[in-house]
């Protein structure tokens, strides 16, 4: 009798040996796929379970539901690893798209710190004839200095904005670190200056005696002719720094107009005077866009 007794309580608790050594296993098997949870390539193998939720619906909760139910020791530590593992892949796969578009634009328009104009194609030659810029703009109000009147004129047939051109070139000329005049922009009545965006073609025939060769700009007679090809592209010693060698071109070929001549660069590694030729060469010096920089 005792002997049967005995049995009858040994059978149930091999059979509980074997359900522990089996939730063992499994919780083993939860665990080996927890620790290689980073990797993807481990937790197919080990995780037949989680892998299904994303491809059917009703399959994968049942693959779930199935292994806590074998043991409950495994239920905690298998739903949570098994969730966040599903869950980030599908985050992070509709997010990459919309990213890398607007980097890959920032990487290539960014120079300097600064964000660069697109490039544009520009002609040898286009019409010849330039047409001002309407409207005005007026000077700054809370400064003082005197009014230089000015109008801009863009060679009709380039590939720019002309109403973009002026209000790049307002904004350059009235910057404090400018020349510290309050520059106000008109489309009639006298002006002292012009500020006139040119072909190489054009540039050339504006510039004689002056050989610009298509590739530089000029002050000649009231008009600072700007060559729409260093207006596109800067000069190699800015490094792709467009936006601050239009800020150079203009304050130099305007300084001319305001009687400004050429000086030298006053020794390796000091910035660029203004008024150095810095299109044909930086010679040694650091660029530099401004007539008071420190301003
Ligand atoms: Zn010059």
């Amino acid at each position: 009798m005792p002997g049967n007794i005995d049995n009858q309580l040994r059978r149930p608790r091999s059979w509980l040996l074997v359900f522990g050594c089996l939730s063992m296993l499994l919780a083993g098997g939860s665990a080996v796929a927890a620790l290689p949870l980073p990797e993807p390539a481990p937790s197919p193998g080990a995780l037949p379970g989680p892998p299904p939720p994303p491809p059917g619906t009703p399959v994968p909760p049942a693959a779930v539901t199935t292994p806590p139910a074998a043991s409950r020791t495994a239920l905690p530590a298998a739903t949570p690893i098994a969730t966040p593992t599903a869950t980030p892949p599908a985050v992070v796969t509709p997010t990459p798209p919309p990213e890398p578009a607007p980097e890959a634009q920032r990487t290539r328009l960014l120079a300097n710190g600064r964000l660069q104009p697109e490039k544009v194609r520009v002609p040898r030659a286009a019409s010849g004839r330039y047409a001002v810029v309407p409207g005005g703009a007026a000077p700054p109000s809370r400064r003082k200095g005197k009014v230089v009147r000015y109008v801009v004129e863009v060679e009709r047939g380039l590939p720019f904005d002309p109403q973009e051109f002026a209000d790049e070139v307002h904004r350059i000329l009235n910057d404090p670190r400018g020349w510290g005049f309050r520059f106000k922009r008109v489309s009639r009545g006298p002006a002292k200056l012009r500020v006139s965006l040119s072909s190489p073609a054009l540039t050339d025939r504006r510039c004689l005696p002056l050989r610009t060769q298509g590739t530089l700009s000029c002050w000649n007679g009231r008009q600072a002719v700007i060559n729409a090809v260093r207006w596109n592209r800067g000069v190699p010693g800015y490094r792709g720094d467009v936006a601050s060698y239009r800020e150079y071109v203009v304050n130099h070929e305007v300084g001319h107009g305001l009687g400004h001549g050429h000086v030298p660069c006053p020794g390796p590694g000091r910035r660029a005077p203004v008024m150095l030729q810095q299109t044909k060469s930086l010679y040694g010096c650091r660029p530099n866009a401004w007539p008071f920089p420190k301003r």
